[in-house]
């Protein structure tokens, strides 16, 4: 499988603190893979360095065959790569519709773009992920009045907008309740199946990872403890000890 993501020993230092340690971790065309570790293990720290948030102090990071390793994140969505975030950022007092439309506004147009007449394919793309995402009915609702697992799935609608390769999802199903977390693994796995969208999934939810991925990469303290597929990481002793910890329950 060509690596469409590869970032290879990324450091990245807070002061004193290594919270990322000659990190590897690659993702295929295509390919749907977990990234899992106890909280305060680097997840969202790496997914700042890939998106280009933050800078790295050591390492590359490829996508694409292109080096981004110093882009700007506007740069590297552009190559098609996009992101959400843990905490969720959308415009609370605009309508889901105008949150999917400037989803796409990269180069710094922020709310500015709100101005600009909004082109036709735009209002297509929008509708149909809506509909997809079963929001339609909520288009022209602000945002702020979405429970959280409607906002989850209005984040991954704004990721899709721009027709990435690569999504790089936060803790998608944190805050969501049980049954729309079934609809979110439905529609991220049909995305995957047939649009080939690459999905890098963070999660705290095990058995949302197992389900829909091929590899699992688990992460503590700052460095890779463990990769392979979810039934040998489920099994692997050294990943029991740090994740699930000693009677083998999941620690959040
Ligand atoms: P995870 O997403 O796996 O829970 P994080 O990547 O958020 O972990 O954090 C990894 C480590 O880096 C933690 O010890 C956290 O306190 C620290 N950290 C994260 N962001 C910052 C920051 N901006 N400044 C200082 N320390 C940070
Ligand atoms: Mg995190």
């Amino acid at each position: 499988m060509t690596a469409l993501l590869e970032a290879r020993g990324v450091v990245k230092r807070f002061g004193g603190l290594t919270a990322l340690d000659h990190v590897d971790i690659t993702v295929g065309e295509g390919e749907m893979v977990g990234l899992i570790g106890p909280n305060g293990s680097g997840k969202t720290t790496l997914f700042d360095c890939l998106s280009r948030v933050s800078n790295v102090d050591a390492g590359s990071i490829t996508f694409d065959g292109t080096d981004i390793t110093r882009h700007r994140p506007h740069q590297v969505a552009r190559l098609g790569m996009s992101r959400t975030f843990q905490v969720i950022r959308l415009y609370r007092d605009l309508t889901v519709s105008e949150n999917m439309e400037l989803s796409i506004q990269w180069e710094g147009l922020g709310a500015s773009g709100l101005f600009t007449k909004t082109d036709p394919g735009t209002r297509r793309r929008v509708e149909s992920l809506l509909e997809f995402l079963l929001l339609a009915p909520l288009r022209n609702e602000r945002a702020g009045v979405l429970s959280g697992g409607q906002r989850r799935l209005l984040e991954i609608g704004m990721a899709l907008m721009s027709e990435p390769r690569l999504v790089l999802l936060d803790e998608a199903t944190s805050g969501v309740n049980p049954a729309l977390v079934v609809e979110i693994a439905d529609r991220l796995r049909e995305v995957n199946r047939s649009g080939g969208v690459a999905f890098l999934l963070v999660e705290h939810n095990v058995g949302f990872v197992a389900d829909l991925c091929q590899r699992v990469v688990v992460l503590d303290q700052g460095a890779k403890l463990a990769e392979g597929t979810p039934r040998r990481i489920m099994h692997d002793p050294a990943v029991v000890e740090a994740y699930f910890g000693a009677e083998g329950e999941v620690r959040k």
